[in-house]
């Protein structure tokens, strides 16, 4: 009689287990992908939306000056590449990015700035998210001028990456975070050499993923991301919002 009772509990327990691993592998996730120039204000909108709809902000050059800051192998490669304005090798990247999506804060998804930024990262994107649940994709349109501009004058905290303007929106008190008093800093590569390659190789490597997206029929939206920071915001969160419902 015990032994019954045992082999039927591990047969419960079995069924409990299976179950519950098939929910987790099956969580619909919601994946918001930002695309626009440098300066568009990816990461300045990502920070917040990352708050209002409670999933991680996930930007690849984050990880990458992460990488740079603790001189990782990744990071010592990447360097060569981030210094000069140009892409870091696909391969690199796109392994990275893998690695982290993977983590368990994205299991009901994720908001990408920063990637995908060449062809081969849209597709392979793609593939890792089939029958996944919902893409959304956003594009912030920017003139030229205005970006360079931007990026010249940006700060950014050392802890938690939130990024600041020395004229358009300064920091209450000089040099410090208003959200966490982390140091600011000025990156390396927002000098206006650097940003002139770096808007030029947006235009020939990432410019064209807003094809990409607008001929694969997804949720693909354009938002324009000059004039009031707060209005912008609103417009994008109101444009996710509305079609993740
Ligand atoms: P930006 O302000 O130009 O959007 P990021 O912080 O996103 O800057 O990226 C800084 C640098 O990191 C890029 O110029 C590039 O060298 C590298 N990088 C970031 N994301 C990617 C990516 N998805 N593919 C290749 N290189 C990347
Ligand atoms: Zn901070």
């Amino acid at each position: 009689m015990k032994k019954i009772f045992a082999i039927l509990s591990l047969i419960a327990l079995a069924f409990v287990g299976f179950f519950k691993g098939e929910a987790m592998a099956t969580e619909k996730q919601t994946v918001i992908i930002l695309l626009g120039p440098p300066g568009a204000g990816k990461g300045t909108h990502a920070v917040e939306l990352s708050k209002k709809l409670h999933l991680p902000h996930i930007s690849t050059g984050d990880i990458l000056r992460e990488n740079l800051r603790k001189q990782t192998p990744l990071g010592e490669r990447a360097k060569t590449f981030m210094d000069v304005g140009k892409l870091v090798p696909d391969d690199l990247v796109i392994q990275m990015l893998l690695d982290r999506v993977s983590d368990t804060d994205c299991q009901k998804g994720y908001i990408l700035d920063g990637f995908p930024r060449t062809l081969a990262q849209a597709k392979m994107l793609d593939e890792h998210l089939k029958n996944r649940g919902e893409v959304v994709t956003v594009n912030l349109s920017v003139s030229d001028d205005l970006l360079v501009e931007r990026i010249t004058g940006r700060l950014v905290c050392k802890k938690c990456g939130t990024p600041y303007h020395k004229v358009f929106s300064p920091p209450k008190k000089d040099s410090l975070c208003d959200r966490c008093q982390g140091e600011l800093y000025h990156r390396d590569d927002d000098n206006e050499k650097v940003v002139k390659e770096r808007l030029a190789v947006y235009r020939s490597q990432t410019e064209p993923l807003i094809n990409y997206y607008k001929e694969k029929k997804g949720l693909f939206y354009e938002v324009l991301a000059a004039g009031n920071k707060s209005e912008i915001f609103e417009n994008l969160l109101h444009t996710i919002q509305k079609s993740i419902k």
